[in-house]
């Protein structure tokens, strides 16, 4: 049994040559190996199997008819238009065609029979179709439903069809699951199932086709999700065949030195992931670790502890952090913490000076610095560092998985003929779901910070029409007249970041004006990265008492004094992102309020999302609500990757299938370790470095 390989020609290429436009369009939609096109699966089906006399067609439903032309005219009233009548024993169907070629006039001449198939509308005259699909009448009937496969601009679906029949005599069918795991969980044969799939018998429920009830699609989601904990299995298990520094500190000196200089004492959910950081840098292979905890449960100070570990174990450490406010600010912390303590940290983004960056890239190559706080600068390739032995990525699900990826190869190196891997801690507050995590991070270790530092009281949510917005005005007045600090956060432009921006300077000058006597700062994206800084720095300080922001300041920021948030059309902004909003405030001790501003009237999902902000400020409720309402790529980080993770499954409705498909992956790789690399070989063709991140 073997998958057949990924050097047997393109099926469309014997017809037409290699690097023909069918080739290419073909190759567009990840078409070229015999396998790619098994498993192009239809998106719905077409019932061409029988002929329906001309009195039974309805319409909204789609017909095939064989009926006599008895009338064929050019009309050029309402416009130019080709129209047909065809007639059976049973009754008569008007043809209509807005735009026709001369080949399509010559097909309905008068006097023919003709195949008709189209979607039937009630029109004036009695039933019409509309731009019917013509053959020639009497011709067999197929057998199956014709398949309506996912296409490209430019490939129709006969050619698609032609190529994917060709393609599916060709290809290697043979099953790559032993018979008694496919006899355990009750699976389809892998080549009925493609059969079914492509052609299904016109007996088949239509409703578990569309919706894939139907066995065929459950041995196919089953495969799919297989092949998924086959390789994370596999990624597990070669992490832990890779090699890296064991960072086993000097005894706790320096994070206990850490510890005492706090200003607070750590929670004890802070101090048990701590903990569990910390013994995974004392093994010699990766660590690899996801570190979750709600917006403000304090994941900084944690980074900070495993920073040190690895640095009394001499180590470099590199923190990276999505945006350059963030990096900033990571920064400026962890200086405060680390440096008391005699440790050097250098700090690298896109905007800093020739000068400083040199500098900066020096200190890193010679290790001279030994914790690098920054953005995506840091993976740029004139950086190197001398021995990094712990990477950090903050707001992990914003870098897209070849960041990630590239961060960590900075700090391969070889040791004989051994490669060592740096560990990795990636953060979040974005909760996983069970399920997800379960399918796309069973290579992850996870920590959990489940509480909150003492005395935060939860954020205040209200919901304020924009009608209202004189009285939230004076709430600002009020709030600042009382010393504490406010965000306002201009609304998304998604059309267009230069008209974002254009509000944001708008809505600070409208701002400035209607409250004035109140230091009002702006900051947004574009802003110089110096001038970025000072405002922030600023506002921190509390020179600044409303500060007008884009998104900019959604992930991260922590000024703790700052105690009400607007964000104005609220309704524009996705969940998870609102969620990041509200959590820049609540992070100090006194009561904090977010203001929801909408624009009525609002959609179902808008009104949704905010009814959602206002009910609940658990972050794991609100990714599961937003899962709900948005599927997964979110969550994954791959918005920038473009891959695509499950075709066929769904992490909503299968999970079912994927503990059945882990269990079975665990079963594979230990008793039929060629199965298992056959099975792979089918579905993961190109995405084994994907999964490695
Ligand atoms: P996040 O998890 O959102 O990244 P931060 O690391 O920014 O949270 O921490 C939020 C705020 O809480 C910071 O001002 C931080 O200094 C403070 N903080 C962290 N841990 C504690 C603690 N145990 N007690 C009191 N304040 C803390
Ligand atoms: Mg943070």
């Amino acid at each position: 049994m073997a998958v057949s390989g990924t050097k047997a020609r393109a099926p469309g290429q014997a017809a037409t040559g290699p690097g023909s436009l069918l080739e290419r369009k073909l190759l567009h939609l990840g078409l070229r190996d015999p396998v790619d096109f098994v498993v192009h699966l239809p998106l719905r089906y077409e019932d061409e199997t029988h002929i329906t006399p001309i009195m039974s067609v309805y319409p909204g439903a789609p017909a095939q008819v064989e009926a006599e032309v008895i009338r064929s005219e050019v009309q050029f009233r309402p416009r130019r238009q080709l129209v047909a009548v065809v007639e059976d024993d049973t009754g008569s169907l008007l043809l209509r065609w807005l735009n026709f070629y001369p080949n399509q006039q010559k097909q309905v001449a008068v006097g023919k029979r003709v195949r008709v198939r189209g979607e039937v509308r009630a029109g004036f005259g009695g039933h019409e179709m509309v731009h019917p699909k013509i053959t020639v009448a009497g011709t067999a009937l197929p057998q199956a439903l014709t398949p309506v496969y996912p296409t490209t601009d430019g490939l129709s679906q006969a050619s698609l069809r032609k190529a994917i029949d060709q393609a599916l005599v060709r290809a290697d069918l043979s099953d790559t699951l032993p018979p008694e795991i496919r006899d355990r969980y009750k699976l389809m044969p892998f080549d009925q199932a493609i059969r079914v799939l492509h052609h299904p018998s016109p007996d088949i429920s239509y409703s578990d086709l569309i919706e894939r009830g139907h066995p065929a699609w459950t041995r196919i989601k089953f495969d799919e999700l297989l092949a998924q904990q086959i390789s994370l299995a596999a990624a597990r298990a070669a992490r832990r065949r890779q090699r890296a520094r064991a960072l086993e500190g000097d005894h706790g000196r320096l994070p206990d030195a850490l510890r005492a200089s706090l200003p607070f004492t750590l929670t004890a959910a802070q101090e048990r992931v701590i903990a569990e950081i910390s013994s995974d840098l004392s093994c010699s292979f990766p660590m690899h670790r996801l570190l979750q905890g709600d917006v403000g449960s304090g994941k900084t100070i944690v980074a900070a502890f495993a920073a040190a570990q690895a640095i009394s174990s001499q180590s470099q450490v590199a923190i990276m952090a999505p945006t350059e406010i963030l990096a900033e600010q990571h920064f400026q912390k962890l200086v405060a913490w680390l440096e008391p303590l005699g440790i050097t940290v250098a700090w690298l983004t896109g905007s800093l000076s020739s000068k400083a960056r040199k500098a900066a890239i020096e200190a890193i190559e010679s290790g001279q610095a030994q914790l690098v706080v920054g953005t995506q600068a840091l993976i740029q390739d004139k950086v190197n560092f001398s021995n990094l032995g712990l990477v950090i990525l903050d707001e992990q699900h914003r870098f897209g998985v070849g960041q990630r990826l590239d961060l960590s190869r900075k700090g391969e190196e070889s040791e004989g003929s051994l490669a060592m891997i740096p560990h990795q801690l990636s953060m979040s507050a974005t909760p996983i779901p069970r399920t997800l995590a379960m399918t796309f991070f069973a290579d992850l270790d996870v920590s959990v910070i489940d509480e909150l530092p003492p005395g935060r009281s939860p954020v205040l949510t209200k919901l304020v029409s924009d009608a209202r917005r004189d009285e939230v005005l004076s709430h600002v007045v009020a709030e600042v007249r009382r010393g504490s600090q406010a965000y306002w956060v201009c609304p998304l432009v998604e059309e267009s970041e230069a008209l974002q921006l254009q509000t944001a300077v708008d809505t600070h000058a409208r701002l400035a004006l209607a409250l004035s006597g109140m230091r009002v700062g702006l900051v947004h994206g574009r802003l110089p990265a110096a001038e970025k800084q000072q405002v922030m720095q600023d506002f921190r300080a509390g020179a600044i008492d409303l500060l007008v922001a884009t998104t900019v300041i959604e992930v991260g920021v922590d000024v703790p004094n700052a105690s009400l948030m607007i964000i104005e059309h609220a309704e524009r902004f996705g969940l998870a992102q609102l969620h990041q909003l509200r959590g820049r405030v609540g992070r100090g001790s006194q009561q904090s309020v977010c203001v929801l501003m909408y624009q009525s009237p609002l959609s179902a999902v808008a009104r949704q999302r905010l009814r959602a902000m206002y009910e609940t400020a658990d972050g794991f409720e609100i990714a599961r609500r937003d899962l709900e309402q948005r599927g997964p790529g979110e969550f994954l980080g791959v918005r920038q990757s473009g891959q695509e993770l499950l075709r066929f499954a769904s992490i909503d409705t299968d999970a079912m299938i994927a503990e059945q498909a882990q269990e079975a992956a665990r079963e594979l790789r230990d008793r039929f370790p060629g199965h298992a690399r056959c099975h792979l070989e089918r579905w993961m063709r190109g995405k084994q470095d994907f999964l490695r991140s």
